[in-house]
């Protein structure tokens, strides 16, 4: 299957922060693939903004750097030349009035405007402001923030705040990388373009739901930021908020952003506050070979954690009674991250000395090797009776799109287009941030307050022993963690 590429309309985006990590690593090449799938067309301008004073010729000679770096191409690609074609630059300071009117000559009337903040988030008030009081933007311009949104409630809400000042909620993309993924977005398809699933998509079948964010990487290189943030604001805050409210929010009336969004909100309110021994907290040792989390971090006393582990419940029709269990952590046996849906055994197995069915398996793997994969019980082939075997039915979306699944869009790539498209739907609106935050904030706090200090754990291994303890009091086990 060959995946259609449609152009989006003329634009220019204007990245600031663009000689930074995120736009040489992720937005420069995405946007470079794109343009190689012929989705930009010619006459679009990506304009680089930071405070290095170089000219455009510098930006482009270091964009190319960085495509053929981390883009995978070779530095003799035609397509690169005409590619950097569409590149600019403005040297600009976020906080200082210099370089405005030039930014300001280059933007093209009747093009989509875009403007992508890959700054930290302490210069995003600042740029919108000048953006306004420069007369750049205008009420059509977008804007795209990063995350991390906030560190709790309070500091979402200025951020919302501030950005309100200048721009409606139509203008802002708040982006969650998660959302831009393949699976993530054949959930929603899988869910609600079938009549399978829908029906047992609730607490009468499914026994519990199962989201992994297990990396292979410590902090190490960027430990004292991460001491200050913890698994829970790193990840479970935002892209397992997401997974989960994908999973349990009821159809929305149409694929539509504010109506896909109204149901994920109503997922978040319907979180109850996460008990203290419903989650565990745990830090990755050393063993003398690698250092632990407290090197790592430089923080002998840290109590931040690099692992989290926990249940929580929803109160609604659909999943009283079905608990999700979500877990992430640094240094973990395998880089993997997937949702099962595990569902109930069937109630009364006519099968006498085969052993009981197995329950049945619906496995969303976001990386590595996106794709679906449902796990259902089949007779073992051959003769000597009936006896049953779990086999996967097994769908990797790379495979289905293309010989091996290289023309499939990064998730940066995707969500910039869908920006230059004007189509917020795997964007997070302020409200679903705020929820997300106040649902938070209370596990933090009552971390705060405890005395307590996380659970340690292994380098290589699947996260503290108290974390399967959670599972195994309620008569079930995580699945293994593997790549
Ligand atoms: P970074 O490598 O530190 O880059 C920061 C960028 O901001 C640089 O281009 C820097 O360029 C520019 N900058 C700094 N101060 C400025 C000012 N006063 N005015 C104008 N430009 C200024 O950071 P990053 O890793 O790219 O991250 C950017 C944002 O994305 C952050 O909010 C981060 O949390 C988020 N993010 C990053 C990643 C990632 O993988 N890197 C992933 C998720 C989210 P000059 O020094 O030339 O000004």
């Amino acid at each position: 299957m060959v995946s259609r590429v449609i152009p989006v309309d003329d634009f220019d985006l204007v990245i600031f922060g663009a000689t930074g990590d995120l736009a040489q690593r992720k937005i420069l090449p995405g946007l470079f693939r794109r343009f190689v799938a012929g989705q930009i067309p010619e006459s679009a301008r990506i304009i680089g903004a930071a405070r290095t004073d170089q000219d455009d010729a510098a930006f482009r000679s270091e964009a190319a750097k960085a495509i053929v770096e981390f883009g995978g191409i070779s530095a003799d690609d035609p397509r690169l030349a005409q590619f950097l074609e569409l590149l600019g630059y403005t040297p600009i300071d976020a906080k200082g009035e210099g370089g405005w009117t030039d930014l300001k000559s280059r933007i093209r009337p009747g093009a989509v405007h875009a403007f992508y903040f890959s700054v930290a988030p302490a210069l995003f008030g600042d740029i919108a402001s000048r953006l306004a009081s420069h007369g750049i933007a205008d009420e059509k311009s977008r804007i795209v923030v990063e995350k991390p949104f906030g560190r709790d409630l309070e500091t979402a809400r200025a951020l919302n705040a501030t950005l309100a000042r200048h721009f409606a909620e139509e203008q802002i993309y708040r982006i969650d990388h998660y959302l831009g993924k393949e699976t993530v977005q054949n959930l929603m398809a899988v869910r609600f373009a079938n009549i399978l699933f829908e029906p047992l998509w609730n607490s009468q079948y499914v026994d519990h739901v199962q989201i992994t964010v297990a990396e292979t990487v410590g902090v190490a290189g960027r430990g004292s930021y991460y001491d200050k943030s913890g698994a829970i604001r790193d990840m479970v805050q935002n892209h397992m908020m997401q997974l989960l409210c994908l999973i349990a929010m009821e159809p929305p009336y149409h694929f539509d952003p504010n109506a896909v969004r109204d149901e994920k909100l109503k997922v978040i309110r319907a979180l109850q506050p996460v008990e203290p021994g419903d989650i565990v907290r745990g830090q990755y040792q050393g063993d003398g070979k690698s250092s632990g989390y407290v090197e790592d971090s430089e923080n002998p006393d840290s109590r931040t954690e690099s692992y989290v582990a926990m249940k929580v419940c929803i109160s609604n029709w659909r999943w009283q009674g079905t608990p999700f269990y979500l877990r992430t952590g640094k240094k973990l046996r395998a880089r993997t991250s997937e949702i099962a849906i595990v569902f109930r055994e069937p109630p009364h197995s006519i099968f006498d000395d085969s052993g009981a069915p197995k329950a049945n398996e619906l496995v969303i793997r976001l990386q590595p090797n996106e794709g679906m994969n449902l796990k259902v019980m089949i007779k073992e082939p051959g003769p000597g009776g009936m006896r049953l075997v779990q086999v996967p039915l097994d769908m990797s979306f790379a495979e289905a799109l293309g010989a091996d699944g290289s023309d499939m869009p990064d998730a940066y790539e995707r969500l910039i287009m869908d920006v230059i498209r004007g189509n917020q739907t795997l964007f997070m609106r302020g409200d679903e941030v705020e929820a997300a935050w106040a649902w938070t904030d209370p596990i933090i706090a009552a971390w705060e307050d405890s005395k307590r200090r996380p659970e340690p754990y292994d380098a290589g291994s699947s996260g503290p022993e108290e974390a399967l303890r959670l599972m195994h009091r309620d008569n079930r086990r995580w699945r293994e963690i593997r790549a």
